[in-house]
């Protein structure tokens, strides 16, 4: 079955036939064939794509990312544990928040929705605040698509000695990196993500020793991240709670194909020329990015809406639904602004294709 628009989305994205194609089958959990040659082979891919350290391991969480955000929160700090949360988007303000929503003690650095977090600012902090135990960031902030400096958060942070937390979401899999080279303690992504798979489950992948520290520590019984990995590890692929079972084995299925477009290097150049097809396109019709050049990632980009009062978001979206494609709209608080995605299932060739389409919609808009 083809899909009837391209999504160019941070996920839910476009995904192959085949991926879609690998949920047609009902999966037993108590079988071999699903815990050892599906789940237990996923979790080790997933490790020796993030890191070529030893000593790391991997956990898959049903839920949406979040869940797995919340629970690594949750599980991660002790009682008298504090979290530095880096505050540069919705999605670094969704870690502080969930940090207070489970009471656990926080502090934001926030330095706006367009710009980097301030080192001399962080290093301060970590100087004086010796309750910070722990410190959060996000990799690819899907706010706005800007790029955290994580290499010099995270170096920081261990020069102090605090544990990391990455949410490397939205960027797990589109842009190289090794969590061991990075000292990252804990990083989280979903399965609808770059990996291109559909949504249903996150993961971490962790330390062993720092997630064997969180047991005991959960303020939640399902998103325990110790006990989920623990069941998992100890009977080879065994979830605790059901299973997303189709989409589990759907992801398998876009491993196998991340390892056959040539890994997160070949898939990361294709998101990038998607992404400076679309911003050429898009700027030689009159648009302007959010962000300088030299903030982008190749996963997201916000442009400002026109301000031409025949401007409308909706019907701008509309008219692009109608020609096949789905674009996202903004979520930066100060300006007016939408999104355009080029992960998943998306080719330079296909954002030609939209650039035609956006100049067909500002001309019938204008109309
Ligand atoms: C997508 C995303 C999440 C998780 O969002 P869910 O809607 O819960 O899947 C978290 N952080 C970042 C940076 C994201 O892009």
């Amino acid at each position: 079955m083809k899909n009837e628009y391209l999504l160019l989305t941070p996920g839910p994205l476009s995904t192959t036939e085949s991926v879609r194609e690998a949920m047609l089958k009902d999966w037993c959990t108590w079988d071999d064939e699903y815990n050892k040659d599906i789940v237990e082979v996923i979790r080790h891919k997933l490790t020796k794509l993030a890191t070529n350290h030893d000593g790391y391991t991997s956990v898959l969480m049903q839920g949406s990312g979040t869940a797995s955000v919340e629970a690594t929160i949750g599980s991660a700090l002790g009682k008298h544990d504090k979290l530095l949360v880096v505050d540069n988007g919705a999605y670094g303000a969704r870690m502080a928040q969930i940090a207070d929503c489970l009471n656990i003690a926080n502090l934001r650095i926030a330095p706006g929705e367009v710009q980097q977090p301030d080192l001399q600012q962080l290093e301060d902090i970590l100087k004086t605040d010796q309750a910070i135990s722990h410190v959060a960031i996000v990799h690819c902030e899907t706010t706005t698509g800007m790029l955290n400096p994580i290499e010099k958060v995270a170096t920081l942070a261990k020069q102090y000695g605090k544990v990391v937390i990455l949410d490397a979401m939205s960027s797990f899999g589109g842009i190289p990196m090794d969590i061991g080279d990075l000292q990252i303690d804990f990083m989280i992504s979903s399965a609808n993500k770059c990996i291109q798979g559909v949504p249903g489950f996150g993961f971490v992948i962790a330390k062993q020793t720092e997630l064997e520290k969180c047991q005991g520590q959960a303020r939640s019984l399902s998103l325990d991240l110790y006990d989920q990995w623990h069941c998992m590890h100890t009977n080879h692929g065994k979830w605790r709670f059901t299973s997303p079972t189709h989409t589990v084995r759907a992801f398998y299925q876009a491993l196998i194909e991340l390892e056959q477009e040539g890994g997160i290097s070949r898939r990361h150049q294709r998101y990038n020329r998607n992404q400076q097809t679309l911003v050429d396109g898009m700027i030689s019709l009159g648009f302007e990015p959010l962000l300088p050049t030299e903030l982008h990632s190749p996963i997201i980009t916000s442009f400002y809406a026109p301000q031409q009062d025949e401007f409308e978001f909706k019907t701008f979206y509309e008219l692009l639904k109608q020609q096949g494609f789905v674009i996202y709209p903004g979520k930066v608080s100060h300006a007016d602004c939408f999104r355009i995605g080029n992960i998943g299932d998306v080719h330079p060739s296909d954002i030609e294709r939209l650039i035609v389409a956006v100049q067909n919609a500002m001309y019938w808009e204008q109309k």
